[in-house]
């Protein structure tokens, strides 16, 4: 029983008390370390100060940050790392409000967290007679999270935790809510009788193994096909079946394309990845086949001039309403990636032949084509510096390290490095995703360096990088090997707008010129490099690499690079109308 006996008892109850009761605070840390959770990611405030304390006591890792949203997005790539739902604790209200963006942002990509946050009393809420950060937190979740829980008697807790933990996982990954009123938490209940009621969960994400006649129907359309396509979506990469994708792809000889989370499952030099012919393949492929990849804007819903002529499609999915969601789709292969996969392997007999020299040839000559075409715009150097002379210094470096787990977000920033930056090895590239967002960088770079205890490069857009900036001092504060690498042009997109009134105020997109984020991280104790040519950014990034500590490099980019949106421009029609 010693491990019911903690810090709010020992300050609350005599002693004889101690030995037979236990409290909501307590509960919650044993419900989440009997199911192998070991990391919380929150901030501390009323009422779940003592939650966090309790749980460093217990021997939890509790990475505490400056703000809830950044918080949860470690959360939530923790999940996507591990399989395992990632954990944010927050306060109530604003706190809660705060996660909630981070827990929408998990349910979009699929990833799995629970979003922990203390509320205040279910009678005034209810009633609303206006008590301290007043909200009703459960229904305000609902929209946003795959499953939404409130727990009210101490005897719940190990229940509670046991379904969230489930919802998260099993089936399509997401995100859940979990509310702890705050008088669950100083609860009182028997102490074996408090162990009794929790739960171990057993076998939370079950595989689910896809229909024969499913594998069949999928297998006879590609026996059909002239010119096969795969494409691997980030559910290929959260599934963890390396291997059976590996042999899927390399059995059946087609052309694969990852999705950019997907980057690294198989190397990008891998000779049957499609890459660097990623429009040809899109557009003259007959039969694609989506291994985990919904059909949604990222593939332009699988339609339009993107697509070129009509073709048919397999899907590999978990979830069997993505089926049919953007476009019809012939051969809805549905369950778990891995039991999908191996059951196509398994089916690929003599009747397969692997895809015709006219198709992969004609592949080969537009990648070689292409990628002769980037060499030659990485090659210039340009003074300052632009966007593809300082990816291929971070290039350079990256190639070497292949451990190295990488963030990316930002406009030109994010596209030129998705495309410049090749992926070894998988769930090492975390990026805007779904909902192409920005934000994530220091909350995603925080996740992955404490989960995977390997050094992060995290590539960031200026303005993407202001989302999260003050987490600069979390990661000085945990002395984590994150190196940020701010793409530094002196605004939104690019820093030369100019306030068509000649007004004081710079223009929307202008950020102050010249800014030194370097700085910022020195105030933490980290290190800071200024780096202005493509030689000082790969010197930079060598020392900040090998110096395994916090390190922040402001890169000068020419503030006239950059276009607007990156490669978003059709998203943004105000300002094509503007610009007539
Ligand atoms: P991308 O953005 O890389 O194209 P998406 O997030 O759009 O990827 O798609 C991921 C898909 O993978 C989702 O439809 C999700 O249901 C599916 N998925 C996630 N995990 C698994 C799994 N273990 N097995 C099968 N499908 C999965």
């Amino acid at each position: 029983m010693a491990e019911v006996v903690g810090i709010i008892e020992q300050q609350t109850a005599p002693a004889e008390e101690t030995q037979r009761t236990t409290d909501g605070f307590h509960l919650v840390i044993d419900a989440l370390k009997l199911n192998d959770i070991d990391t919380i990611f929150g901030l501390v405030g009323i009422p779940i100060t003592d939650l966090a304390r309790l749980a460093q006591a217990e021997g939890m890792r509790f990475i505490g940050f400056r703000h809830e949203q950044h918080a949860g997005n470690a959360a939530a790539i923790a999940g996507y790392m591990t399989q395992k739902p990632g954990i944010c604790l927050t306060v109530s209200a604003p706190g809660f409000l705060n996660g909630l963006t981070a827990l929408a942002n998990a349910t979009t990509n699929c990833f799995p967290m629970i979003l922990i946050s203390g509320s205040s009393e279910r009678e005034i809420v209810d009633l609303q007679q206006g008590d301290y950060e007043e909200m009703d937190q459960l229904n305000a979740a609902k929209p946003y999270a795959k499953a939404a829980y409130r727990v009210l008697h101490a005897e719940d807790i190990g229940v509670g935790v046991a379904r969230a933990i489930r919802a998260a996982v099993s089936g399509r990954p997401g995100g859940v809510y979990l509310d702890l009123p705050a008088k669950l938490l100083a609860q009182t209940i028997d102490a074996v009788m408090a162990q009794q009621s929790l739960i171990k969960v057993v076998d939370a994400a079950p595989r689910q193994l896809p229909s024969p006649a499913s594998v069949k129907r999928a297998i006879d359309l590609l026996k059909g096909a002239k010119r096969p396509l795969i494409l691997l979506g980030k559910g290929a990469a959260y599934a963890q079946a390396d291997a059976e994708i590996r042999a899927f792809v390399e059995k059946s000889g087609i052309p694969y394309l990852p999705m950019s989370m997907a980057k690294g499952l198989l190397p990008d030099t891998h000779p049957q990845s499609a890459s660097a012919a990623r429009s040809f393949v899109l557009a003259e492929a007959d039969v694609v086949v989506l291994v985990g990849a919904r059909l949604n804007w990222l593939l332009s819903h699988g339609k339009g001039k993107t697509w070129g002529a009509p073709k048919q499609f397999v899907q590999i999915d978990i979830s069997p309403t993505e089926i049919d969601s953007n476009v019809a789709i012939a051969a809805p292969v549905v369950g778990d990636i891995g039991s999908c996969v191996t059951a196509l392997v398994a089916a690929i007999d003599e009747g397969f032949t692997k895809p015709s020299v006219e198709w992969t040839g004609a592949i080969t000559e537009r990648k070689s084509k292409n990628l002769a075409k980037m060499a030659a715009t990485l090659e210039k150097n340009p003074s300052p510096m632009n966007f593809h002379s300082a990816l291929r210094a971070i290039r350079d470096v990256l190639k070497t390290r292949p451990d190295i787990n990488v963030v990316n977000e930002g406009a030109n920033t994010l596209d030129y490095a998705r495309s410049i930056i090749d992926m070894y090895e998988p769930r090492k590239r975390f990026d805007s995703g779904t909902w192409g967002i920005m934000g994530i960088g220091m909350g995603f770079a925080i996740g992955a360096a404490v989960t995977s205890g390997k050094p992060v490069v995290a590539i960031e857009g200026d303005s993407a990088f202001g989302f999260s900036g003050m987490e600069l001092e979390t990661i000085c504060r945990y002395d984590l090997p994150v190196c940020t690498i701010v793409f530094n042009n002196n605004g939104v997109y690019r820093g030369t707008d100019v306030n068509p009134t000649g007004g004081k105020d710079v223009a929307p997109t202008v950020f102050v010129k010249n800014a030194r984020y370097d700085k910022m991280i020195e105030a933490f104790g980290g290190v800071g490099f200024h780096a202005t040519t493509p030689e000082e950014l790969t010197a930079a990034l060598l020392e900040a690499i090998a110096s395994g500590k916090p390190t922040l490099i402001n890169a000068v980019i020419d503030e006239a690079a950059g276009t607007e949106s990156g490669r978003l421009t059709n998203l943004n029609p105000q300002s094509a109308a503007m610009k007539k």
